[in-house]
């Protein structure tokens, strides 16, 4: 009977989880689909609950209330700038479930399974096992480089794919003695060193990815962790588990679709890591006078505009100047200025990351507009007001093929009448190339912390 009620709650479940993926697809729903989010997951608890009823009760729960107490903490402690770090340890957390779901699995006794029913059970351990842990070790790659314990930059090593095959071919090998195993240990010997090897490609896959390429290996990992879950839940006979870890891996997959196509580089070549990416050197002169400018001088040029774009990076989320930014902008407006928003499918740190800040800041979704809408429109923009972006104006991207982002479309903005760049100093991006952007005739450098910049700006254009 409870059985029966669990597993309508999971489909319920799996319905709200679909529904929150839809809403999630547009700022306008995304709150909508963040609660659908929320009640399918506190829906399929309650269902596990029920369904794991008796001695396993009590330790299910014990483990929700340590993970939600685990779970709050982090959430309040981590800003927003860590988020993709925070992602890719959860993302590792998935993959070591998956394995340790696998070898408990496999250490369990069978019961009457046999013949083509015990093979399709025995796959789905060995692959569920081989996901996790690629999943696992790759996540904790991703968490070291974003959050700069080790470089960013692609480790390229010789003859880099025959080793990724060669180390995949030894898996195939060792699922199969793991599949005719005819006793435990020589299944437990096989997984072992299977895992070893997997670990090891985990860790090599990521490696290889590096600078600007980052991002595509956030919701790589982020797929990975899906199909892992999805592996679990076959292992584990869980219906909501399989689907769920199927919405996941396929979003994920999705994303990093779009990912690569918005940067111009090939899914392949970029999974499989080092190709063209960030391996160049930039042979581009980046010199010539920097021209800064002064709160001042930018009140006047703003006012004096009719037409402005905005364009928020990562400093803007680390100086959390969204708020000021949203103020600015309807004082612009209230003055007759018409003010858009320029956003680049990887600014920030985070798929969307810009979206996000910008939402919560009261912005209006209908002047946010992605790249492709607005890159026609710098020139015949007065005003291009760069808020702490720097690898996403980089016309080196463009114009110099020996750069590590050669290719990568950018936001044009030098083609408007007027730049203001607002960061602290002439530091490099993410993928660390210097840009000739700071460096052109219609570029004035607004230095300082971007919150205290747009602060007095604000003040200034109250003031005038
Ligand atoms: P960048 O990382 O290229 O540049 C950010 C700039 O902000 C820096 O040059 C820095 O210069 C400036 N800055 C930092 N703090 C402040 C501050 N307090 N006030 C003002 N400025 C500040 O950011 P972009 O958004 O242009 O590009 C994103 C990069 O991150 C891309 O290379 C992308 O590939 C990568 N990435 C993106 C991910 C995603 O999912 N979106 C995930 C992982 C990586 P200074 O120190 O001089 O102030």
């Amino acid at each position: 009977m409870l059985n029966g009620i669990g597993n309508i709650a999971y489909l319920g479940a799996a319905v709200l989880f679909i529904l929150s993926l839809r809403g999630l697809s547009h700022p306008s729903t995304a709150r909508r689909g963040n609660l659908y989010g929320v009640a399918g997951m506190l829906i399929a608890v309650v269902a596990t609950l029920l369904i794991a009823q008796g001695a396993g009760l009590a330790v299910v729960l014990a483990a929700a209330v340590i993970g939600a107490a685990i779970g709050a903490v982090l959430a309040r402690r981590v800003e927003m700038t860590q988020m993709p770090q925070l992602v890719a340890v959860l993302h590792s957390f998935v993959g070591l479930a998956a394995v340790l779901i696998g070898f408990t699995n496999y250490l369990m006794p069978l019961g009457d399974i046999a013949g083509a029913e015990l093979t399709i059970h025995l796959c789905e351990i060995y692959l569920g096992v081989f996901i996790g842990t690629i999943t696992f070790t790759g996540s904790i790659v991703a968490f070291l480089k974003l959050q700069g314990t080790i470089s960013g930059k692609p480790l390229v090593l010789p003859a880099r794919h025959l080793l990724n095959l060669a180390v995949l071919a030894a898996c195939v090998a060792l699922g199969y003695r793991f599949l005719t195993a005819n006793v435990i240990a020589d299944g437990i010997t096989a997984l072992l060193i299977m895992i070893v090897l997997a670990a090891a490609l985990g860790v090599h896959l990521v490696m290889a990815i590096g600078g600007a390429d980052m991002p595509v290996v956030v919701s790589m990992l982020n797929s990975y962790s899906g199909w892992a879950a999805a592996a679990t839940g076959f292992m584990l006979s869980n219906d909501l588990l399989i689907t769920t870890g199927a919405l996941v891996g396929s979003s994920g997959a999705i994303l990093s679709y779009i990912m690569c196509r918005a940067m111009n580089r090939s899914f392949l070549s970029v999974i499989l890591g080092g190709f063209g990416a960030a391996s160049g050197t930039s042979t581009a002169d980046v010199g010539g006078e920097v021209v800064a400018t002064s709160i001042d001088e930018v009140c006047t040029i703003l006012r004096d505009a009719s037409e402005v774009i905005i364009v928020p990076g990562y400093g803007m989320a680390v100086a959390q100047a969204q708020t000021t930014i949203s103020d600015i902008t309807r004082k612009l407006e209230a003055l007759g200025v018409r003010v858009r928003f320029g956003i680049h499918p990887v600014a920030g740190r985070l798929p969307g990351h810009m979206n996000v800040l910008l939402a919560e800041a009261k912005v209006p979704y209908d002047i946010v507009l992605e790249m492709d809408e607005i890159n026609e429109d710098f020139h015949t923009t007065d005003v291009v007001l760069v808020i702490g972006a720097n690898d996403i104006v980089n016309p080196g991207a463009l114009e110099d093929p020996g750069s590590p982002i050669a290719g990568m479309p950018v936001l044009e903005v030098w083609k408007a009448r007027t730049v203001v760049v607002s960061k602290r100093g002439m530091a490099t991006g993410y993928a660390g190339v210097d840009n000739p952007l700071f460096y052109k005739d219609n570029t004035r450098m607004l230095f300082g912390d971007a919150k205290t910049s747009v602060d007095a700006l604000l003040r200034q254009l109250s003031a005038a």
